[in-house]
């Protein structure tokens, strides 16, 4: 079991930027479903699961194009990004 495998089965792993790791699961593709990434909360069983392939993102059976998703993603994780540099920049 690696080591990755091994800290996903264990919930409230702490992290250095103070939230809690996300659990993350992967299945290959088999047949028709595409390969999919579960993702489980670090403090409860909540999950999404995410279907992926060249073309598309399917997110809690959200279905759109890669570039749809990025619109709509890529913005908000650059704004974190951003954030914490700005609160780097202060210390
Ligand atoms: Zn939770």
């Amino acid at each position: 079991m690696t080591a990755r495998k091994q800290r996903n089965r264990k919930l409230v792993q702490n992290r250095s930027d103070d939230y809690w790791d996300l659990r993350i699961y992967h299945r290959a593709g088999k047949g028709k479903r595409g390969p999919r990434y579960l993702i489980k909360c670090g403090c409860c069983e909540n999950e999404l699961e995410i279907y992926y392939d060249s073309e598309s993102l399917e997110i809690n059976g959200v279905m759109a194009s890669l570039d749809n998703w990025r619109e709509i993603l890529l913005p908000l994780l650059q704004e974190k990004q951003r954030r914490r540099l700005i609160t780097m920049n202060r210390q």
